[in-house]
Order: C-alpha cells, then structure tokens, then sequence
C-alpha cells in the first residue's frame, strides 16, 4: 500500500474592511470565493491537499482569531492570503506575530483586465489589491514574517504552478513534522557526514528520530508467517524478471524467501510503530541473514524514507520528498554519488548504492537478482536491478554543519548510461549535473555537502526553496548559472545570514 501523505488543507484567507458598505464586502466574497476555486481546481499540488475558502477578515479580533484556529488545526498546513481591497494592516500584526504555519501572499485582481472605456471609481475600489496587498506586503516584512509572494492572475498556468510548488513544500514540511523515523543501529563508523543533532532536528524539523535495537526487526522477521512470504515470491515473480536461479524449485529460492521475510517483517515493525522512514546499517545487522535490499528498495517505492549507512538524515528528506512528489510523474530515490566519467566530452555522475536504490526510478521492468556483497559478512543479498530513466530531476543533500543544518541542491538530467552495464550487479542512475561536472562538484564540495541524497525527478528548484524558506534551514542551490567563485561568496553571506538570524 503507497504512504500517501495526510490529507490536509490550505486556508484561503482574504483581507478588506468594513468601511465600503455590506453590498461591496458581498461582492468581495463573491470573487474571493471565485479565485479560491480555480486556485481549487488545479490538480498540480496533488490529491491529499483541499484549498479551504475562508470568509472575507475585516476586522483585528476575527484575523486574530482565524490565524490561531490554523496553528491549532493539525488538517491544516499552511495559508494563502489575498489583500483583495485595503485592509489596514495593524489589524494583521497580533494575527501574523502567532502564525508560525507557512504563508503564501497571493498578489491577484479578480480582473485580468481593466475596462478602460467603463471604468469607474466603484470599480477602482472594487479592485485595489495593488493597494490593500502593498500595505500587507509592508507588515509582514516590518514585522518578519517568511511568505512567499506570488503576483499574478489566478488563471495563469505560471501563478498555478508556482501555487502548486509551494503547497507541495507545505506538504513536505507538515510530513517533517509528523515523520517518526526508526533507526535499526546506529550510523556507520568512523562516518562524519551521516551524524547529526536529532535534538536540533527535533526542534527545526519537527521529525524524531528513535534507535531500535536490530534484533527488535528480526524478531519480527522471524515471526513472519510462512503464507506471507508465500504471496510476496508471487508477486515478485509477476512485477519483476526473476533470475532463473531465484525461482521455485532453484538452488536460490529460499534466499529469496528469506528476502520476503524481510520485507514481510520490516513492513510490519514501521506499520506497527507509526514509522515512515528508517535507516539500516550493514555493521550493524545482528541475526539479520541479508543485508536488507529487494526489502528496503520496495519500501522506498511505497513511500518510506530510507538512509543506508545509518543515515537517518537523509532517510527523513526521502520521506518528505516522496509527500511532496506525491501523485507527480518520475521517481523518487536514496542516492548516493558513486563514481564519475571524467573524460572532457562527458561528464557523468554513476550514482548506486550497494543495494538499495528505489524501482520508482526504473527505465523498465527491474530484474531481480542474486549477488555476493564483499562487505558485510552475511549471506548474498537479493536485490532489483535497474537502469534509471531518463528525465530532468534535481539531486538533494542534507548536512549538519554543526551549528545548524544546511541543504544543497542540484539540477541535473538523469541520462540512459552511454553503454550497458552487464557486469554491475546493483541498480544505478547516471546523470549530467548542472552547469557540468567540474564546477557541480567543485560547488557540492565546497559546501561540505553529503555523498548520499534524495535523487528526484517529480519535482524541481522551486518546490525546495519553498520548502527550505519553510524550514528556516539554508538551501544553496546549483545549476546552469552557477559559477565556483559566486557559490563560495552565497556560502560565506548565508554564514552570517544564519548566525545573525539565530541569534535575533
Ligand atoms: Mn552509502
């Protein structure tokens, strides 16, 4: 069954002011009501998300009031407000100073455009957004409030989208804040960039992150019913290529079947616990037989966030970012930059992990194999391998720089690799990152950003700088206009950006 994210709102807030008379206040609803239903009607921002039309604020108490019910309403996730004629922005200041949930102001007319042989002044004052939303504009910067502004027609496909982008961040951070993150062991040895303060991410993210002793999960595993892991060989055998070696009656079936039992047992501990991410860690796998691989990648492909190598940073971005791809073409995938194609007339990033890639990412039907793993020490794993398809996508890393955290991002465009692969047993994407491979890289390293990230191609740049904006967490961002010498000066302004704002 997919993790679909939580059903949630968005509240459609619109600003005036008694002062124009009932009969005006009711055309105000009528064409606030309007906007929110085409805002309503676009499908970009996903199924799990209604906009919630909110009656027309005039007056301080009732902003107040309204900006406290959302902060207290778990369904709902953030707002978007329209100053649709003047609304004297002191009576905003007590609602916005308790509003914490993200905010989008939507700088909009109901009139795309203006009558100019009937114009009047009751249509002037009927259509004064440029002025009610400039005073609000004023108050939220006066007073620090972080929104996203968007100007523009509601009908135009730009403001949809821009709209959509910053509901699905709104999507990803309400996951933040309610994801329960399942370590099995504790982060790989002698790793630097996989630790991080669970206490800090606690408080910035929302997420816990929690250890569960490894023979926790294979109690479970080992209390799987055998008729379980009966139905889960079938349904490998119809959704993937099975080797000929992995099939009933083969020498390699019952490793199969132990992989089952994995999965069986895994799913049932994160269904139990409310869990929906988890990290793994090879060093760290007590009676555990495999290295859990086909289990974790069919995870990943439900919606868990997954991290290898203890990394539960990543594993909880996984989470987030499969909500706000939720619905959307393309995959979603722990990834881990492996190895390059240095040569001049290519510039390709092979990213893999030992296992566990996710299948949302695949060209075509996985295959489903069997393979030594040199590390580890256990018996061979059963793994899918893939090619990942080809497809414009964005690769996303998170870092604890100690003092806080810091993402970083990249636009790339994930390619078919330029020659079969025969010999590499595990799944795999390449890709072309943005603006080429010397200066990405230079960037990536010089922000001391991670090896593994989520690697998407649902979304794009804008739906995570939504989301960082959200986060209040530093987001430096890579692409075709990036040179090395501008992206080290926006990590040294965004260093003292970050300490002065924390220490307000
Ligand atoms: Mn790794």
């Amino acid at each position: 069954m997919p993790l679909a994210p939580t059903d949630s709102e968005v509240w459609f807030l619109t600003g005036s002011q008694a002062l124009y008379g009932e009969d005006t206040l009711a055309q105000v609803a009528a064409q606030s009501r309007q906007i929110c239903e085409t805002i309503a009607a676009d499908t970009a921002a996903g199924p799990s998300v209604r906009i919630v039309w909110k009656p027309v604020l005039t007056e301080a108490d009732a902003i107040r009031r309204m900006c406290l019910d959302a902060e207290a309403d778990d369904r709902c996730i953030g707002l978007i407000a329209w100053m649709h004629t003047f609304s004297p922005a002191k009576m905003w200041i007590t609602g916005l100073a308790s509003l914490r949930k993200p905010l989008l102001h939507l700088h909009t007319q109901a009139n795309r455009r203006l009558p100019w042989s009937t114009i009047d002044m009751d249509f002037m004052n009927l259509n004064q957004a440029a002025h009610g939303d400039r005073e609000f504009g004023h108050i939220q910067s006066r007073i620090g409030v972080t929104r996203k502004t968007v100007t523009g027609h509601v009908s135009s496909a730009d403001v949809a989208h821009r709209i959509a982008a910053w509901t699905r961040a709104a999507v990803g951070r309400a996951e933040f804040a309610r994801l329960r993150l399942a370590r099995f062991g504790d982060n790989m040895r002698d790793v630097a960039v996989t630790e991080g303060d669970k206490v800090e991410a606690q408080f910035r993210f929302g997420m816990s992150v929690n250890t569960h002793g490894v023979n926790e999960l294979v109690a479970a595993v080992d209390a799987v019913d055998d008729s379980a892991v009966a139905e889960l060989t079938e349904e490998y055998a119809d959704r993937y290529t099975l080797a000929p070696e992995l099939l009933p009656g083969k020498e390699r079936h019952a490793s199969l079947r132990y992989a089952a039992r994995i999965e069986a047992g895994l799913r049932g501990f994160l269904t139990d616990g409310g869990f929906t991410a988890f990290t793994t860690n090879f060093e760290d796998l007590g009676g555990l037989r495999q290295l859990p691989g086909l289990a974790v990648q069919r995870l990943m492909a439900d919606g868990y966030g997954f991290g290898g190598e203890g990394d539960w940073k990543t594993s909880a971005l996984l989470r987030a970012t499969k909500a706000m791809a939720y619905g959307l073409p393309g995959g979603t995938s722990f990834m881990e930059d492996y190895t390059y194609d240095l040569a001049p007339d290519s510039g390709l990033v092979l990213g893999a992990h030992m296992l566990e890639v996710c299948p949302s990412l695949a060209a075509a039907t996985p295959s489903c194999e069997i393979h030594p793993l040199s590390i580890g020490g256990r018996e061979d794993p059963v793994r899918l391998v893939f090619d990942a398809a080809p497809a414009p996508g964005v690769v996303v890393g998170l870092a604890d720089m100690g003092s806080r955290f810091r993402l970083v991002a990249n636009r790339i465009d994930v390619v078919g690799p330029p020659e079969p692969l025969p010999l590499l047993p595990v799944a795999r994407a390449v890709w072309r990152p943005e603006p080429d491979l010397r200066t990405s890289t230079e960037a990536w390293l010089t922000a001391g950003a991670p090896h593994h990230t989520v690697l998407t191609t649902a979304l794009g740049r804008e739906e995570f700088e939504d989301l960082a904006d959200m986060l209040a967490v530093e987001l430096a961002f890579i692409d075709a206009d990036t040179t090395v010498r501008r992206f080290a000066q926006e990590l040294r302004w965004n260093q003292a950006y970050h300490r002065l704002a924390d220490a307000l």
